[in-house]
């Protein structure tokens, strides 16, 4: 389901970000030349200065290093209580994604669940939103 959100005006560096959801995949800027992985995507390497980066595409698999459950409902259609989180990628735990945690109560949400992404699409963005990984998988 789609909720109604404000979303982001995406440029040269970000468009993959908000896009690869479209193929089912999460892309995250990486360096060519030393494998860093850059996010928010800027086209620089902070790690070897290198120019050279690309779109590359992780696991989607990451684990909620802060979280919070807003109850205040900012916009006249947008369903309350929902999850605001900061996960870290299993790839590169430097890597954090703000984002919200879907398919599961609110209540249950904790530092350190592994999450896994999926994707809402809302216009032609794909908006990453992650959610509890299934135990057994
Ligand atoms: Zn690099």
């Amino acid at each position: 389901m789609s909720v109604p959100r404000p979303l982001p005006v995406t440029d040269r560096d970000s468009a993959a970000y908000w896009t690869g959801g479209a193929n089912g995949q999460l892309l995250i800027e990486r360096c060519n030349g030393c494998a860093y992985l850059i996010h928010p995507p800027t086209g620089f390497c902070p790690v070897c200065e290198s120019r050279d980066t690309a779109p590359h595409a992780v696991s989607g698999r990451a684990s909620i290093i802060s979280c919070t459950v807003n109850h205040k409902q900012w916009m006249p259609d947008l369903p309350v209580p929902y999850v605001l989180a900061l996960v870290a990628l299993d790839e590169q735990a430097d890597v954090l994604l703000a984002t919200n945690i879907v398919d599961c109560a609110p209540e249950t949400v904790f530092i350190g669940m592994k999450v896994q992404v999926r994707f809402e699409q809302n216009e032609d963005l794909w908006v990453p939103l992650f959610a509890p990984v299934e135990s057994g998988k």
